[in-house]
């Protein structure tokens, strides 16, 4: 019976876990869930929640039919905002295995990043520390997160570009970043000791503290 019950814990089958939080880390019935989401208590990974914003989705023009921030702006302002939160997780953290985000619609996934470090206790006083800060004029949002490996988050369609659900899917549709981005980001960390670390604008994340 234990047996049995492990092997289904967090599927489909599983009456008493909730499979979405169990394997996408969000479930769109959030605290309403009538299954149960277990909050880890040691993960590698961690997300930020609601804190990726698409200026596409935002910004209209006056006539409210085109979209006034063109594919390339929209790319370009994705990438700065993925390269400085992935140096500052680096800097004040430690190593990051991987970082993904959401391009979701829904309330409980639009704009999450989840940021897997190599070492849970990095994940942890990551975690600890971003609750007492602000990023772009927001509080963060951070909490220990149960996914860690995002194949099983992710929804096969989208990355066929076939998912019919569009933004309200349930499943992560993760952003890509572009070509250059990820080869310096993910490609650095060989070369990292002789390189030193790059220096953040220092407008974007601000400590709680004197200047709320
Ligand atoms: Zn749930
Ligand atoms: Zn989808």
């Amino acid at each position: 019976m234990a047996e049995y019950l492990a092997s289904i814990f967090g599927t489909e089958k599983d009456k008493v876990n909730c499979s979405f939080y169990f394997k996408i880390g969000a479930c769109r019935h959030g605290d309403r869930c009538s299954r149960l989401h277990n909050k880890p208590t040691f993960s590698q990974t961690i997300a930020l929640l609601n804190i990726y914003r698409n200026p596409q989705n935002s910004a209209q023009s006056a006539d409210g039919l085109h979209c006034a921030v063109s594919d390339v702006e929209m790319q370009e302002h994705y990438d700065q905002f993925f390269e400085e939160v992935f140096a500052e997780m680096e800097e004040k953290y430690g190593e990051v295995e991987e970082m993904n985000v959401c391009d979701n619609l829904g309330d409980h996934l639009v704009g999450n990043v989840y940021v897997k470090f190599r070492r849970e206790e990095d994940a942890e006083k990551a975690v600890m520390d971003l609750n007492n800060r602000w990023f772009n004029a927001q509080a963060v949002h951070a909490e220990l997160s149960p996914v860690t490996d995002f194949r099983e988050a992710c929804c096969r369609q989208y990355e066929m570009g076939e998912c019919t659900r569009g933004g309200f899917c349930n499943f992560m549709h993760l952003k890509p970043i572009s070509r250059e981005l990820r080869r310096e980001l993910y490609g650095r960390r060989r070369k990292r000791c002789l390189e030193g670390s790059r220096s953040m604008s220092p407008d974007v994340w601000r400590a709680l503290g004197p200047c709320l």
